[in-house]
């Protein structure tokens, strides 16, 4: 639904505003539905449901969706291997699909996201629904300065043309070239990562761009880092480009954006009309009480082209149903508190330090040992792989460097710096070795 230029709160007020008990009713509904349509369609989940004892005719309360069996990102990286492109997850064939994102998993092997026309039809109202509660309008000139290449978020500044913005499609470009852009257009709205936004701020002012008086940003959206979500990291952008920051946040296996930040900056309301949340002790798989942390396991709702039932993000959140000052009544994500495993997220890009440790094992210039450094200098994320060259090794350090910073940035898409060290430098530890130093410190909201 696309409204016209005006300046009504909602962009669709009946779902919006209606009552807990009305969104407990809806996605009920919408439950039975999808898992009738994953049990019949793929033959992973027919699986698994029969493996668990489970029927979608049993479920009459949204509570009853305890008793099916979660899936994992392992899982669905291993059923496409098992049976390329789209694996047995999927539940459409792939005549069906019309696009695909893709990450690139720990052994090289990219997982695609798949979306039916449908699919992605409903991703984009939820774009534009999200966008327009943190009051990007028509009248906006947005720059969406997010990497296009299979990215996830890339196509979200489609959720901005639907509202009606002018959309820039700016993609990942040196600074001084957005700057540029930001100048020319006189953007109101951008989306970038926070750390981004707070160096691009910076780099401004050294280039004698006052952001506040030169610029016309307005909006900043930021995802793909807690930042956003961090009181302070946002006050100090928000002060730097005298503009309001809101957080995001998406998940490259459903939405590029699963939930946003209103103008009230208040949590993250929820898109809860399309995905159901569960909030679960990581150990027991128990629901833990409504606020408190525990990980998210996630179930689709209407997406066609791969059902996601009782998905295990590995992230620890809390939610609230309490209303939002806005007037909307969706659930709120309070903060990503942490990760479980050890997936890195350096400059809004995921990377496993298994990606690297393949990269390296697979060289037999290099002992195998390894430590992956992150740090954040002058407000940006910094990625330094420590690598031993084996005794005896006949070349140089730099054909060593520039070999596995080059292999590093094809797999994962991200620039490390190489340090290269002497044989049996790094410690051997005799149990689960320490390979990643994260000294970013205490990022995570509370
Ligand atoms: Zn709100």
């Amino acid at each position: 639904m696309k409204q016209n230029a005006d300046h009504r709160p909602y962009w669709d007020p009946e779902l919006e505003t209606q009552s807990r008990a009305e969104w407990e009713t809806m996605k009920l509904e919408l439950l039975k539905k999808h898992l009738a349509h994953a049990y019949a369609n793929s033959p992973w989940y027919r699986q698994s449901f029969a493996a668990a004892g489970v029927h979608p005719d049993d479920v009459k309360t949204l509570d009853d969706l305890r008793r099916f069996p979660t899936i994992d990102k392992a899982t669905l990286r291993e059923r496409q291997q098992a049976l390329p492109l789209l694996g047995d997850v999927a539940a459409v064939p792939e005549e069906e699909v019309v696009y695909v994102s893709s990450s690139s998993g720990s052994t090289g092997v990219p997982t695609v996201s798949p979306f039916t026309q449908g699919d992605f039809d409903d991703w984009m109202d939820y774009e534009a629904r999200q966008f327009w509660s943190s009051g990007l309008r028509p009248e906006d000139r947005y720059c969406h300065s997010l990497n296009f290449s299979l990215f996830i978020g890339g196509p979200c500044v489609l959720g901005a043309q639907k509202i009606g913005a002018l959309s820039i499609h700016a993609g990942t470009v040196p600074s001084e070239r957005l700057l540029t852009m930001l100048q020319n257009f006189q953007a109101t709205a951008m989306w970038t990562t926070p750390s981004y936004a707070w160096y691009l701020g910076e780099t401004a002012i050294r280039e004698g761009i006052d952001p506040k008086t030169d610029l016309a940003v307005k909006r900043i959206f930021v995802a793909g880092e807690p930042g956003g979500s961090i009181p302070e990291t946002r006050a100090r952008i928000e002060e730097l480009w005298g503009a309001d920051v809101y957080d995001y946040y998406g998940l490259s296996d459903i939405f590029g954006s699963c939930a946003g930040m209103c103008e009230e900056k208040n949590g993250l309301h929820w898109a809860e009309d399309h995905i159901h949340v569960e909030v679960v002790d990581p150990e027991t798989g128990e629901h833990v009480k409504p606020g408190e942390r525990g990980e998210m396991v996630l179930t689709t709702l209407k997406k066609r082209a791969r059902p996601l039932i009782r998905f295990r993000t590995g992230d620890i959140v809390s939610f609230t149903e309490e209303p939002c000052a806005c007037g909307r009544t969706s659930q709120r994500l309070m903060g990503v508190h942490g990760r479980l495993d050890d997936m890195l997220l350096i400059r809004g890009v995921n990377i496993f330090p298994s990606d690297v440790e393949a990269i390296i094992r697979k060289d037999r210039d290099f002992t195998g040992e390894y430590r992956l450094i992150v740090d954040r200098p002058d407000h940006l994320d910094r990625l330094t792989v420590e690598a031993e060259r084996v005794h005896g090794f006949n070349g140089t350090d730099e054909e060593l460097k520039k070999r596995l910073k080059d292999h590093i940035k094809a797999v994962t898409g991200v620039g490390a710096q190489i340090s290269i060290l002497d044989a049996d430098t790094l410690p051997r530890a005799t149990h689960k070795a320490k390979r990643v130093e994260d000294k970013r410190g205490e990022v995570w909201t509370a």
